[in-house]
């Protein structure tokens, strides 16, 4: 699969190379050219950005758990790039509760809901909504829930979704710079915090994905971990 997604843009700027040195071009054609020789050097850039993250997160030790950081800090990192990507194009809501503090690595949480939040506005189309909601479950555990209007995903996916290159619609990824391994690194982020990532879908409805942090991971301001209270 790696070698496939990595090959695929490098022969295609090969290609281009190759006609950019043979052929003689008019000024229309080289910008043409230089334009889709930077979309798919993006496109390799993201592939190991992300490939680099997921090796990473498989050679390192799992985040300590009394490393505390405010989630209201990822959070203002989180809509920043939300709105970036949206450019106004959706209703947008973000909850990220009352002084919630999180114990992790920031750099992989904030990872994780960016990826989260970043697939529910590139795959929503225009005029829908993203709910990002904090909620504090009666067994202490903490839910990070990102919700959008978008068009949903078949029941037949959702339990393939975190696999590496696991794409509903191939194309339609690709076209919004999508490398295929964003929710296998919210998964794996999730699992060394000792959490899990939920999916809900219903076609045509819309999308739910939760990031589930255990107990001992989470604290409301000042008191103690939840799970020693
Ligand atoms: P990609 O880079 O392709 O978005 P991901 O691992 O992030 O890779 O997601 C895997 C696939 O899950 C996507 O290709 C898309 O088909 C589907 N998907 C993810 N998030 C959503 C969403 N919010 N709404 C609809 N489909 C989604």
């Amino acid at each position: 699969n790696v070698s496939h997604e990595i090959r695929t843009p490098l022969t295609v700027v090969a290609g281009f190379v190759e006609t950019m040195s043979n052929l003689p071009l008019s000024e229309v054609e080289r910008k043409r050219v230089l334009a889709l020789m930077s979309q798919q050097t993006q496109r390799m850039q993201s592939l190991v950005g992300d490939l680099l993250t997921l090796a990473r997160l498989e050679g390192s030790p799992r985040p300590a758990v009394d490393a505390w950081l405010p989630l209201a800090r990822l959070g203002a990192s989180v809509e920043m790039d939300a709105h970036g990507l949206s450019a106004g194009r959706h209703r947008t809501g973000f909850d990220w509760g009352d002084d919630v503090q999180l114990a992790g690595s920031e750099a992989e949480l904030l990872s994780a809901i960016t990826n989260l939040v970043a697939n529910a506005i590139r795959y929503t189309p225009e005029g829908g909504q993203v709910q990002v909601s904090w909620r504090q479950r009666v067994d202490g555990a903490g839910e990070i829930e990102v919700r959008d209007t978008g068009p949903g995903i078949a029941a037949e996916h959702l339990p393939r979704l975190t696999e590496r290159f696991y794409r509903v619609d191939g194309s339609r990824s690709r076209d919004t710079g999508g490398t295929g391994l964003g929710l296998a690194i919210v998964k794996h982020v999730a699992q060394r915090h000792g959490g899990e990532l939920r999916i809900e879908s219903t076609v045509g409805q819309g999308s739910r994905f939760t990031l589930v942090l255990p107990a001992n991971r989470i604290k409301l301001s000042e008191q103690t971990p939840s799970v020693a209270a």
